[in-house]
Parts: structure tokens; sequence; C-alpha cells
């Protein structure tokens, strides 16, 4: 399964799986499906209909994988949990998982949620129906068509030379990580992280520049890096978004973020610029 992000083409525009094998990634209500017999696994193999008695709707394809139709499916909730499979939420699986499967998995869950929450229209209420060519749900009565959602949200890696920013959360235990922040209406990703950056810590920033981006299916979410230099301001954090943010050297780091995370790969990145200039270590 290493290289499953090589091998998963993603569906565009959504298509119908034709019958016959195909993997599954199946949710219900309390997380995912996995099964435990060798490690763990979250894609199921097996033919169209030994799997779809199991799930409420018709499951969604969102790609193939190595040539076979990749599905997502919401389990039944009156039947049983079949023998040899367990259920987790995927939040906890954050880290256990390889990166690529949690990323399918991820994406799966986050089309489930979208058919799920627009099966009716926000505008005249009536029921949609899916569009022919996209993701879209399109109102019969009005018109209206619906997309599923991606809310942006930055990741802002802070440094001084040789000392990061990293923050703490109330309820992350002995973690820290760089600053996050949702993109509000109107702003632009330059704007959100200055704003989020002194609202946040009091900091002003310079040198702002794209480090990557991750999807985070909590419900929709995409973060987008960016790394910045310190510009002026002392730390000062509100006490509930933030309870604590320091200057960290790499000599001196805390708990950091999980390696799966883009906020940890960040990181990593600039402790390798560290010892890249600092040749006297
Ligand atoms: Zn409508």
């Amino acid at each position: 399964m290493d290289n499953l992000s090589n091998t998963f083409v993603h569906a565009f525009p959504p298509a119908q799986p034709a019958s016959g094998p195909a993997f599954w990634l199946v949710f219900s209500k309390d997380g995912l499906f996995l099964h435990t017999a060798d490690g763990l696994g979250v894609l199921h193999q097996g033919d169209l209909s030994s799997v779809e008695a199991l799930c409420l709707r018709a499951p969604l394809c969102l790609g193939t994988l190595g040539g076979l139709p990749c599905l997502a499916a919401d389990f039944d909730p009156e039947l049983d949990v079949p023998e040899g499979w367990s259920v987790r939420g995927l939040r906890s699986l954050y880290g256990e998982l390889p990166e690529a499967e949690y990323t399918l998995a991820g994406y799966a869950m986050q089309m489930l949620y979208w058919r799920r929450t627009s099966g009716f229209c926000p505008v005249c209420g009536h029921r949609t129906e899916p569009r022919d060519g996209d993701w879209g749900r399109l109102c019969p009565e009005c018109g209206h068509i619906a997309y599923p959602h991606v809310t942006p949200a930055t990741l802002i890696l802070v440094s001084d030379g040789p000392r990061l920013l990293l923050a703490h959360k109330p309820g992350w235990g002995n973690r820290y990580s760089i600053l996050a922040g949702f993109v509000e209406s109107g702003e632009s990703l330059e704007e959100c992280v200055q704003r989020e950056a002194m609202e946040e810590t009091g900091l002003a920033l310079t040198d702002l520049a794209y480090a990557g981006s991750q999807p985070w299916p909590y419900p929709h979410q995409l973060m987008i890096g960016f790394t910045a230099r310190y510009a002026g301001g002392d730390i000062k954090v509100d006490g509930i978004e933030l309870d604590h943010a320091d200057w960290f050297t790499v000599d001196s780091l805390p708990e950091l973020p999980s390696p799966v995370s883009l906020s940890r790969k960040m990181i990593d990145e600039w402790i390798a610029s560290q010892s890249i200039t600092s040749p006297a270590e």
C-alpha cells in the first residue's frame, strides 16, 4: 500500500462503478471500518454486491486504485459489525495509518459527509439531485447548485534566525505546534496569516512564503502552510485560543505534532535548514 498515492486516481467527474471487484472504504456513524487480522487496514477488497448489502445507500465512486473502483459507503446502523472488523474514529488513527491511506479515508469521509448534508436545497428546502459531471447537487425546483465545501485554514511557521515560534493550546498536553487559523470571508491568505499571528501572539511578520497544503477532513478543511520571518512585537497570548507561545531552538524543542501532519513537515524542514546553516554544530 506504500504506493497508494501514486496509484489512486480521482474520479472527475464522478462515475458509477461497474459491478465486480472493488476497494471499499466503509464508514459508520462512529467511524471507519478496519480489518484487524494482519495489522490495521482500511481498504476492503470485494465484489460490489457483497458489501452493498451492508450499506445504507449506493456507494460513492471516488476514483480508481490500481485500476479497480475505489468506493465509499455508509454502513447500515441497524446491522451488527461483521466478524473480523472493528470501527474506529478516523481522527484516532492519525499517525497510525500510512499517510496515503489516511488521506484517501479522509477524502471518503468528506464526500460521504457532503452527501449526508446536501440532500435538501438551502434556498427553498426542496430535495436536491446529483449533477452529471461534478459533485454538485442541483435543486430541480429553484435551480440552486451547491458544491462540496472546502474550508481554508492557514498554518504559519514563524522563525527568527535560530529561533522557532511554537504555540500551545489548552488541552494539548505537552505538545506544541506552529500557528493556525481559519481564513475569513473577504480575506486573502496573506492577510489571514498576518491577522492570525497578530491576534494569537501579538507578533508582526514579514517574508511570507507558501510551504505546501494538506486536506484535513474534519469535516472539510484545507490546510495551507506558510513560512514567515518575525518582524516585531512581544509574544502575548490571549489565554483562550493559546495558553502559551515561545521561541525554541533546535536544541530545546518540545513535543511536536504527528509526522503525518503538514505542520510537522514544516517544522522538520525548518530543523533541517538549521543544520545546514549552522556548520559549527
Ligand atoms: Zn431550491
